[in-house]
């Protein structure tokens, strides 16, 4: 199976998913997670139609896409996983939008740096919502804190939230998981709401991996990071 196979099989199923609980196509974008995959299939993605690409790693990032989107208008690079104080420099010059973040200290740093952007910067608080892993704001208050911070950096704009389920075949898990992000994002409308508009929002939900992204876009997900369906599996 190329990937190019494998991108028509999950438009496929995410079209199934979207039918099935009354959704349009239009309102998920799909991101393709490259990390440990060379550029070479990040092309092969991009041929095949996809936009949106997810790196966890800043260093990855920044040497893999070196170039690639000054000639391919479109294109976007998320950073998904944890950011390190010392690579938040780097990460502001890279990327387009930092889905992870996960704590209080980063998002100082990150308005910092993002500062010295020509554009802000847009991001997504991640919620903890599985076991596994173990990044993200653990619930409600920490979240309210979390977006006074934000809103106080006018170079960082919140558009959403993001979280991982826990990695385990028990669907009923996976899908409390995901309605907790849900529930969260109705409490922040409330809490804050965003002016009307305005350049940030709540309206992203980036939740849904390979193994659950047809339940995450039943539950309300806007943005799916999938990566072993689309590259195949990582080798370390
Ligand atoms: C690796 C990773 C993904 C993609 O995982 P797959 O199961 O390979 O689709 C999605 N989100 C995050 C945060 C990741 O680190």
């Amino acid at each position: 199976m190329s990937i190019a196979d494998n991108i028509e099989k999950i438009e496929e199923r995410i079209q199934r998913a979207c039918a099935a609980s009354g959704r349009k196509r239009e309102e998920i974008t799909l991101v393709g997670v490259s990390k440990f995959h060379p550029i070479e299939s990040v092309l092969e993605a991009w041929q095949a139609g996809v936009r949106s690409f997810g790196e966890n790693r800043v260093q990855e990032g920044v040497e893999k896409f070196a170039g690639f989107r000054e000639s391919r208008p479109g294109a976007e690079l998320h950073l998904i996983g944890s950011l390190q104080r010392n690579k938040a420099k780097a990460a502001v010059e890279t990327f387009d939008c930092v889905q992870s973040v996960d704590r209080e200290s980063i998002i100082f740093e990150l308005g910092k740096r993002a500062a010295a952007r020509s554009m802000p910067l847009p991001v997504l608080l991640e919620l903890h919502t599985g076991e596994e892993s173990k990044s993200g704001f653990s619930g409600l208050e920490e979240l309210f804190r979390a977006v006074e911070l934000v809103l106080a950096c006018p170079a960082l704009l919140v558009r959403g939230l993001m979280t991982m389920a826990p990695n385990t075949g028990e669907e009923g898990l996976i899908r409390s998981s995901f309605r907790r992000v849900v529930n969260a994002q109705k409490e922040l409308q409330r809490r804050f709401p965003p002016p009307p508009g305005g350049d940030w929002n709540w309206s992203c939900l980036s939740m849904g991996m390979s193994g659950d992204f047809e339940i995450a876009i039943e539950e309300g997900s806007t943005l799916t990071r999938i990566g072993s369906a689309i590259f195949g599996e990582r080798f370390l």
